[in-house]
């Protein structure tokens, strides 16, 4: 129970990551507020939660959103403690000579400022706890260059950035900020971002599984569980000496495959 009586925000709460996230912070006594573009996904969750979890429809490019979510946390359980800035889709996939100034501005908005914003507006209930901590959804594109559009990599690449000047400012409040960097995840955002109908998402699946199978050291893909424990872990007391820093999850994708000689 390493997160009883706290309370933790967790964007994009409604699928994947941030879903996993949600149920391993409540299986551990928080209570949690999810915020999410997708009502019917989060007032299920909430509904299913019994009070464990309270919904509000939060749309991250929207600052008025973000305050309003961390200000409803703090309201309805008395502070916050814990905020992980998760929620996120694919940018554009063009190269880098054609992605237009408007597609530039959508995924920034929606990936690297809405993690600005949610630190800005978490930081005067985590001060009024006397501290608290923050956890940021980076992805290994922010590392390599081939595997996720221009724009959502660039974006990904600045969360890293953003995490260890929050982390430098912040650490006077006795706020943490760290980043988790996921590798491959079998989640809705490649059917998402691919566009695919459902019966596509079981190709979609294959695709990723054997793709990780080749690519890494660890032969399987990625579940949201694995993310999430690595956020509870920075989101933890365990982590109470380490900030400013990024957790790669990533079953070895980075280092790649070893061939043999
Ligand atoms: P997902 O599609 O399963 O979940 C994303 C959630 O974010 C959904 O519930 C969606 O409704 C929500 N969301 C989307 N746009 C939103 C908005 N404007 N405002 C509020 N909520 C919004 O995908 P996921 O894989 O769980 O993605 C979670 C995070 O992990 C994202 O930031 C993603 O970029 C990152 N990530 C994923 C992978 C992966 O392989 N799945 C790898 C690296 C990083």
């Amino acid at each position: 129970m390493r997160f009883a009586g706290k309370t933790a925000v967790v964007t994009g709460g409604a699928s994947g990551i941030g879903r996993a996230t949600v149920d391993l912070f409540t299986a551990e006594g928080a209570t949690v507020i999810l915020g999410d573009i997708d009502s019917g996904a989060g007032q299920a969750i909430e509904t299913a939660s019994e009070g464990r979890v309270l919904f509000r429809r939060c749309d991250v490019r929207q600052e008025s959103d973000i305050k309003g979510l961390m200000d409803f946390a703090a309201e309805r359980t008395g502070g916050l403690d814990i905020v992980f800035n998760n929620a996120g889709a694919g940018g554009a996939r063009a190269r880098i000579d054609e992605i237009t100034a408007d597609e530039w501005d959508d995924t920034m908005a929606l990936l690297l400022r809405s993690v600005a914003l949610g630190i800005r507006h978490a930081t005067s209930h985590l001060k009024a706890r006397g501290g608290g901590a923050i956890v940021n959804t980076s992805s290994v594109s922010a590392l390599h260059s081939g595997y996720a559009p221009t724009t959502y990599s660039v974006a990904k690449a600045g969360v890293l950035h953003l995490t260890k000047i929050a982390a430098a400012d912040l650490a006077q409040y006795g706020i943490r900020v760290n980043a988790v960097v996921p590798g491959f995840i079998m989640t809705n955002i490649f059917t998402g971002s691919l566009g695919l109908a459902d019966e596509d998402k079981a190709k979609a699946d294959a695709m990723i599984g054997a793709v990780s199978a080749q690519a890494q050291p660890v032969a399987r893909s990625g579940v949201p569980r694995d993310i999430a424990e690595a956020v509870a872990y920075l989101a933890s007391d365990a982590a109470a000496f380490v900030t400013g820093t990024d957790l790669l999850v990533d079953g070895g994708m980075l280092i790649g495959p070893r061939h043999s000689w």
